[in-house]
């Protein structure tokens, strides 16, 4: 075999193995994004044996009697989204979005911001 064909073959085999490799990582990378998107449903198992409700006026304080009505995700501590978003992350669901009129029993307080 020739030294040219020998860069050749070597040449194609390592476009294939980029061009195979390129798409696998995007892929990847893409549902991983879509993963921390996605909208926690209430009828997810994790959601349903920690109470959320995607709106804090719907949570049965009968069960739940520790909730009161000021306590939403968006000023919780695991929720991590700008103010005024209507949806963001909550740590607690590995990121995935909750409701900002949302709560769950997890509810936290977030603290106030320092006043200088
Ligand atoms: Fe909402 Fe906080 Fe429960 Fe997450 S932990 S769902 S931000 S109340």
């Amino acid at each position: 075999m020739s030294a040219h064909s020998n860069n050749t073959r070597r040449h194609f085999l390592r476009s294939l193995a980029i061009t195979s490799t390129i798409p696998l990582a995007m892929a990847s990378r893409v549902v991983a994004a879509e993963a921390k998107s996605e909208k926690v449903p209430e009828s997810d198992p994790v959601a349903t044996a920690f109470g959320y409700k995607e709106d804090t006026t719907k949570v049965d304080q009968q069960k739940y009697p520790q909730h009161k009505p000021g306590q939403r995700c968006d000023n919780c501590l695991h929720y991590t989204a700008k103010a005024g978003d209507a949806t963001g992350p909550c740590a607690i669901f590995q990121n995935r979005h909750v409701t900002a009129a949302g709560w769950c029993m997890v509810w936290v307080a977030k603290p106030e911001p320092a006043k200088q």
